[in-house]
């Protein structure tokens, strides 16, 4: 049996930003797991924002956190960039959510104010501010804006990752720093020991851990049943569809169009309750692409080449679970939705955490144990 101190079970975006930053924290023997499971292919299946805006309403310290993970991305980034030899491609544009017609742009208005008053009870800014059709159009001056675009919500703080290569390098990282990483190899359960430690038997042999993470998304609750953990969280299926590639017109990312450095426009939104079936429908595919066209005209123009659905970590109030489990501190879990944006705090302030030095007043507030009523 390998003796390790910490396994991190799961090597998405949460598994690999928290074993990379545990490695980092000076933690000791670290190894990560993957399964690679088909049907959880939502670290390399999402949209790539690095976002705040319009997270957190009626919920300060969820605001907080998202807030605090956009103002240290560029930072994460440069530092990931310069140590793996991985260009993530960030981004740093800004990032905007267009309106069709007055009514929707009032609605944002009210949403505008209501999240800047959230973020004040929380200590923090909220730079978000509603655009006019015309300066919206100045902040996107390569595309024409359909006829029914009323103006956007927009921050400059914010913008979008290639995701695959923020993956890529976080495992990188984590290898090049003393961690041992292995793909396609299974957790099958956890077993406490009287010794306070715990054996993890997997697919590929036993290790006994001091420590355990569980960032497994939706692999984690087969993990967690038998030591009495119900985790709150449940699927939700989004389908993204990709364009042939174009000059470079559109460096803003929206909410449900970006275009990629390398020239294809990715079409998003969708949010639908279907377990954990992956598959694209027709349906979806024509809604997102009408919306997309509404908004910008010229994509009517361009072949759609690609598109993919996957499945969302959801819990009930949209915020993260970073949760110790019930008699044994030793195991933590993390399951969220967001892990792209949320990335620079897992590995800053999820791994400090986990070795016993984090904000626990902050992140206590994100427990498995707020859905037990
Ligand atoms: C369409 C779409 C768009 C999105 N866009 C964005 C975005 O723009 N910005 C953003 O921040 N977030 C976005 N997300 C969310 C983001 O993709 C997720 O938050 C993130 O991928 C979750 O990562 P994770 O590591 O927690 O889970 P997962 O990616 O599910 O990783 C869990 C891993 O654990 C492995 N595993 C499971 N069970 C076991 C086991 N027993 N043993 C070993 N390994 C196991 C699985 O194979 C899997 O690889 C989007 C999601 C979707 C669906």
């Amino acid at each position: 049996m390998k003796s390790v101190d910490i396994l991190v079970i799961g090597g998405g975006l949460s598994g690999s930003a928290t074993a990379l930053g545990l490695v980092r924290q000076g933690a000791g023997k670290v190894v990560l797991l993957d399964e690679q499971l088909p049907s959880q292919r939502l670290s390399r299946g999402n949209f790539g924002l690095t976002w705040f805006m319009c997270k957190g309403a009626g919920n300060p310290g969820y605001a907080k956190w998202c807030r605090m993970a956009a103002m240290q991305w560029p930072d994460f980034a440069a530092e990931l960039e310069e140590e793996s030899g991985y260009n993530v491609e960030l981004e740093w544009t800004g990032g905007a959510v267009h309106a069709f017609g007055d009514e929707q742009l009032q609605g944002y208005a009210e949403s505008v104010s209501a999240l800047k008053a959230v973020c004040g009870e929380a200590g923090i800014d909220y730079p978000v501010r509603i655009l006019s059709r015309d300066e919206f159009s100045d902040i996107v001056p390569d595309m024409v804006l359909g006829d029914e675009v009323s103006g956007a919500m927009y921050t400059e703080e914010q913008g979008h990752v290639n995701p695959l290569k923020l993956l890529a390098a976080m495992r990188c990282l984590f290898q090049k720093k003393g961690g041992e990483y292995h793909g396609s190899q299974s957790a099958h359960a956890i077993l406490p020991q009287k010794d306070g430690t715990y054996v993890v038997k997997t697919s590929q042999g036993d290790y006994q851990c001091q420590k355990v993470v569980i960032a497994a998304g939706h692999g984690s609750s087969r993990l967690l049943a038998p030591l009495g953990e119900k985790l709150h969280i449940y699927p939700q299926r989004g389908q993204l569809m990709v364009t042939e590639r174009h000059e470079r017109l559109l460096t803003v990312p929206l909410l449900s169009v970006r275009q990629t450095p390398d020239g294809t426009f990715m079409i998003g939104l969708s949010s639908e309750d279907t377990a954990l079936d992956t598959q694209v429908t027709p349906e979806a595919m024509q809604s997102q692409a009408e919306n997309a066209i509404r908004l910008f005209p010229m994509l009517g123009k361009l072949n759609w080449v690609r598109a993919w659905g996957a499945i969302r970590v959801m819990t009930p109030d949209g915020a993260p679970i970073y949760t110790r489990v019930k008699g044994h501190d030793n195991i933590t879990v993390l399951a969220l939705h967001s892990a792209v944006s949320l990335a620079p705090l897992q590995s800053r302030a999820i791994a400090p955490w986990i070795l016993g030095d984090g904000d626990d007043e902050l992140i206590s507030q994100f427990s498995n144990g707020r859905f037990h009523v």
